[in-house]
């Protein structure tokens, strides 16, 4: 057995699809796998390359939960966001690790193009918890989404203006999957 990667990480290269055929908690973009979730390596006989997940479900964290999170990073499929807290919840302390991830199919019904038209790096997100072991959130329906943001040239804060967001300081319109909570908080 190969599979000695060890623990990767949300977003962590895993090889090439010429190396390895795609297998669970992996996704692929341009020939180039990456994890999907945190966990542990597994290679098969078959060269099936997937991920353990090894962390144990964050105790705080169920399927159905609503959490407050925040964008670290946004690839081609998916955003991987930092959990900040359980909806209802807030005063209860999180288990680390708390990275979750929204898949581009989760994002919004519908088809999404362009996940990076969907949410900004640093984002403030509301999102419900799809897979509460592989930490896959969701953002599908009304009140779920971006609820802060803040302008990519700038750093100034965005303002709704019906469907689109206008920066305050330097007028640059950005698009995102909005909350009807936009700009409400997170409570
Ligand atoms: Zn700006």
């Amino acid at each position: 057995m190969e599979s000695d990667k060890g623990m990767v990480l949300p977003g962590d290269f895993l090889g090439t699809s010429e190396e390895y055929i795609l297998g669970n908690g992996v996704y692929d973009e341009e020939g180039n796998l990456y994890a999907l979730h945190m966990g542990d390596v597994n290679i098969s006989d078959k060269r099936v390359i997937s991920i353990l997940p090894k962390v144990e479900t964050p105790p705080t964290i169920k399927e159905g939960d609503v959490v407050i999170a925040q964008v670290g990073d946004i690839k081609d499929t998916v955003a991987i966001v930092n959990i900040a807290c359980v909806k209802g919840h807030e005063t209860r302390e999180i288990a680390m690790p708390t990275q979750g991830v929204i898949h581009i199919s989760n994002v919004r019904s519908g088809y999404v193009k362009e996940l990076r038209q969907e949410f900004g790096y640093l984002d403030i997100v509301k999102a419900k918890v799809v897979d509460a072991k592989a930490l896959r959130l969701s953002t599908e329906g009304n009140d779920l989404g971006v609820v802060r943001a803040i302008c990519a040239k700038c750093k100034g804060s965005l303002k709704r203006k019906g469907e689109t967001l206008s920066c305050d300081k330097c007028d640059r319109i950005e698009t995102r999957n909005l909350s009807d909570d936009y700009g409400k908080g997170v409570e």
